[in-house]
């Protein structure tokens, strides 16, 4: 951990939201807008260890973003048709909780809007910029290069992306807005109370089943309570697992007894929303 990083959460045992989470809409569109921003073999998934609203097993700040790890000098794609409202190191207009802390990033404004609402995409601890302030750019053109300005420990993107205004309090899973990968599904979820309150922290365990027999695949922390920490508007999920494979799998919800599980077949292509109720 850097030396200019203050302040570290420890890993919290399941707690309670403040407030009731919101609730999913009766159907809520998907929005896989945004190209992955590596072309193989550059890493294109997001690390798994450091998930949007984690705090990396109490290691780090809670995330706000997505972090692909690649080496320095990785050229990064645009996910979409944009404007550039950003470019260049972020010394006086801050970005993050306070100056230098993404180093140097490109901020897009996506021609697209959702439900009225301008989206932004964030790309953190660049190297270089390739684009200005004011710029069209288009899907896959190149903006940036990886590095590991500001608060980064080693080379990797910060992903992240902004609904509604270019905040760092106004983030939502920037994983849940990146295409799928050929071959791949989405599981998306709540874990929630019976009276409506988000189970913070906790643990969403992903077994793979092949040949009968479960094996551990996979784990995903429900998203801490922090600032510009929400869930989709519209999806109103508390936890997120892009990139799994087809196939039969089994959801356990850890630490519950008895055991709260679930199978289930992700299908390439499709998002399958999973609702968890435990009482308090
Ligand atoms: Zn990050």
């Amino acid at each position: 951990m850097s030396s200019r990083v203050p302040a570290v959460t420890p890993t919290p045992t399941p707690y309670l939201s403040a407030h009731r989470w919101p609730t999913p809409a009766p159907h809520p569109p998907l929005h896989y807008w945004l190209t992955r921003p590596f072309r193989p073999p550059a890493q294109v998934w997001a690390s798994p260890y450091y998930p949007y609203g984690s705090n990396g097993d109490g290691r780090y700040l809670v995330h706000h973003g997505a972090d692909f790890p690649n080496p320095e000098g990785t050229p990064i794609l645009a996910g979409a048709e944009a404007t550039v409202v950003f470019a260049g190191p972020d010394t006086r207009e801050v970005l993050g909780p306070w100056a230098h802390f993404y180093g140097r990033a490109v901020v897009l404004r996506l021609t697209r809007q959702y439900q009225g609402r301008p989206v932004y995409v964030l790309y953190g601890h660049v190297r270089r910029t390739f684009v200005r302030k004011g710029d069209r750019v288009h899907q896959g053109q190149v903006i940036a290069e990886v590095g590991q300005e500001g608060i980064a420990m080693g080379p990797h993107l910060h992903l992240e992306v902004r609904l509604g205004e270019n905040d760092y309090n106004a983030t939502v899973n920037p994983e849940f807005w990146l295409t799928y990968m050929p071959g791949h599904g989405t599981l998306i979820g709540r874990l929630v109370t019976p009276d409506g309150r988000a189970w913070m922290g906790a643990r969403i365990l992903l077994y793979r089943v092949q040949k009968g027999q479960p094996r551990y695949w996979t784990t995903v922390p429900t998203y801490l309570e922090a600032p510009g920490i929400q869930p989709d508007p519209l999806w109103g999920e508390n936890w997120l697992l892009t990139d799994v494979p087809e196939g039969e799998y089994v959801l356990e919800v850890a630490g519950v007894s008895p055991p709260l599980r679930r199978r289930v077949h992700v299908h390439a292509g499709e998002t399958l929303f999973v609702e968890f109720v435990v009482p308090r």
